[in-house]
């Protein structure tokens, strides 16, 4: 169950406390603010179903592996997970 607070979505505290902006589109731990221990469990690229005309977007499902947080939603099409390959 993810709560959602827009404060944390679109600003993330580094460690010396200066604020940075975030891609709220992006996958993030609002509650670790770090995307660095996120687990990417699932990822659909964004795509094109047969007969249709318009994109379905990219879409991500992630947990974090500190505190459980499990997050899932629409990403950019340019995002792909780190260490994503294509097999062809
Ligand atoms: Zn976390």
């Amino acid at each position: 169950m993810a709560t959602f607070d827009s404060y944390n979505l679109n600003q993330a505290r580094t460690s010396t406390g200066a604020v940075r902006e975030h891609d709220p589109g992006l996958p993030w731990c609002s509650d670790c603010d770090t995307d660095e221990y996120l687990i990417y469990e699932d990822f659909v690229p964004a795509r094109i179903p047969a007969g249709a005309d318009e994109y379905i977007a990219a879409s991500v499902n992630y947990s974090c592996s500190v505190c459980g947080r499990f997050n899932g939603h629409e990403v950019p099409s340019s995002w792909s997970p780190p260490n994503w390959f294509w097999y062809t």
